[in-house]
């Protein structure tokens, strides 16, 4: 497979091309074609020679899209990208009063095994390298910035994929994204999403890197959540609560509980007690979010009338909690299901 040139950073483009002869000027140029999402064929301003060696031996961008769908209901956009092997992931752009939010994958596939999530269904095909996460932001940006109009502000690391069991490359991604110079995205713009690898969460608070920490709890209890989670086996909730607290001391971030609310399974109130009783004194948020169906799965949402009731007793309870907005329901919005649409039917016909 041919690497990414946005895997590089500008210091790394400058010496490549020292190596060939060429002048500082022309990493530069090429560092800046790339941030603004153009492949070789765009790059205007460099001479065809150069960029034809260059082509032979590497890919300019990590990814390209192959199929956008965007939802009539917000306009949300979901985008397929191919990799240069030829595997897909999926990303998401939600539009908020505050910004623009890209939903971008770590992995192919996920190797976590929740029990309600697509894209764990056939386990881990392979990390994504730095380039091929950064291409994700790169070419959607270039899609939705024209003029005064924003391209992507935020990013969550929220696709397919466990960012922090893809450590090295999530990090060395997050590094370029916010380099001066690039696209430039501030990691106070950036959420950081994991099924809870404590030791993990341990390392990342020692890079103090001011992201936003997501935690995927869904469930208070340890039984309960060793259910749903395989994680859970590994680490208890307390093992996890006690790194969020180091991550929360050392950056002074708050961190943030997801939680997917999940009929006759995590939607009780009890469960919400549990949750308030074992978050009690944490700086922290709580989103809720109505479990979005798998096609392959039996797993359900709870009625409005019981998500509105655990919504209220966590509130009662003092505990900071909002409710995911729904978005792009109609263009299989949830995590790793368009990826599997697209594979069946390919496999199909
Ligand atoms: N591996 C990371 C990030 C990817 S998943 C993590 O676990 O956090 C992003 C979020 O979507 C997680 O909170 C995950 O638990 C949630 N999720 C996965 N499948 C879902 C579904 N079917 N409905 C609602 N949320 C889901």
């Amino acid at each position: 497979m041919k690497r990414a040139l946005t895997n590089l950073s500008a210091a790394e483009l400058v010496s490549l091309l020292k190596g060939r002869g060429q002048p500082a000027f022309r990493g530069k140029q090429i560092f800046d074609w790339l941030h603004k999402g153009a492949d070789f064929s765009g790059m205007k301003n460099l001479p065809a020679a150069l960029l034809g060696d260059l082509d032979g031996e590497y890919a300019a961008q990590g990814a390209r899209i192959v199929k956008t769908l965007v939802s009539k209901k917000d306009g949300t956009e979901k985008y397929l990208f191919a990799l240069e092997d030829g595997n897909i992931v999926e990303g998401v752009f939600m539009r908020y009063a505050h910004g623009n939010t890209l939903c971008v994958s770590t992995q192919v596939g996920c190797r976590m095994g929740c029990v309600f999530c697509a894209s764990a269904l056939d386990g881990l095909v392979r990390n994504l390298e730095p380039g091929e996460m950064l291409s994700q932001v790169l070419l959607v940006n270039a899609l939705h910035r024209h003029g005064e109009e924003r391209g992507v502000t935020n990013v969550v690391l929220m696709g397919s994929g466990e960012p922090l069991d893809n450590y090295e490359n999530a990090l060395a991604f997050l590094r370029l994204l916010s380099a001066p110079g690039g696209i430039c995205i501030s990691l106070r713009n950036v959420s950081l999403s994991t099924c809870g690898l404590a030791p993990e969460i341990g390392r990342l608070a020692q890079e103090d890197l001011g992201l936003t920490l997501s935690i995927s709890l869904h469930a208070a209890a340890d039984e309960r959540r060793r259910e749903i989670m395989p994680i859970a086996r590994r680490y208890s909730i307390g093992e996890l609560i006690e790194s969020c607290r180091e991550y929360v001391k050392k950056t002074g971030r708050r961190v943030s509980f997801e939680y997917a609310l999940i009929e006759g399974v995590n939607s009780s109130l009890e469960e919400a007690d549990a949750l308030a009783a074992l978050l009690r004194g944490f700086q922290c948020h709580v989103n809720l979010i109505p479990i979005n169906r798998v096609a392959e799965g039996k797993l359900a949402a709870p009625k409005q009338s019981a998500i509105e009731a655990f919504q209220k007793r966590l509130e009662d309870k003092g505990i900071a909690v909002s409710r995911r907005r729904e978005m792009g329901a109609d263009i299989a919005g949830a995590c790793g299901q368009l990826r599997r649409r697209h594979l069946s039917e390919n496999s199909a016909s």
